[in-house]
């Protein structure tokens, strides 16, 4: 594994672990329009998107897309999402 390779992983463990803390911290919200929203950035789940910054430059799951799988994790319906795909 190249250095590159290796650094662009643990910058999305380092992300994997700030989403449980969004979460645990109780960052994601359920908002009355039916959107989620984690630290006011609207994240959605089909497709899987964030409107932050951070997804926006690079199309990949940000900290706000990881607080929310662990949020969907806890509920019923949100185990379609947390498939191999959206997982380190
Ligand atoms: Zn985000």
């Amino acid at each position: 594994m190249n250095e590159e390779v290796r650094q662009e992983l643990n910058r999305q463990k380092a992300r994997w672990a700030a989403g449980q803390e969004l979460f645990k911290a109780g960052a994601v919200k359920l908002g009355t329009d039916g959107h989620i929203r984690v630290n006011g950035y609207r994240v959605h789940t089909d497709p899987v998107s964030c409107e932050c910054p951070d997804f926006k430059n690079r199309k990949q799951s940000c900290k706000h897309i990881f607080a929310v799988l662990a949020y969907l994790k806890g509920r019923q319906n949100g185990n379609h999402l947390t498939n191999s795909h959206y997982q380190i």
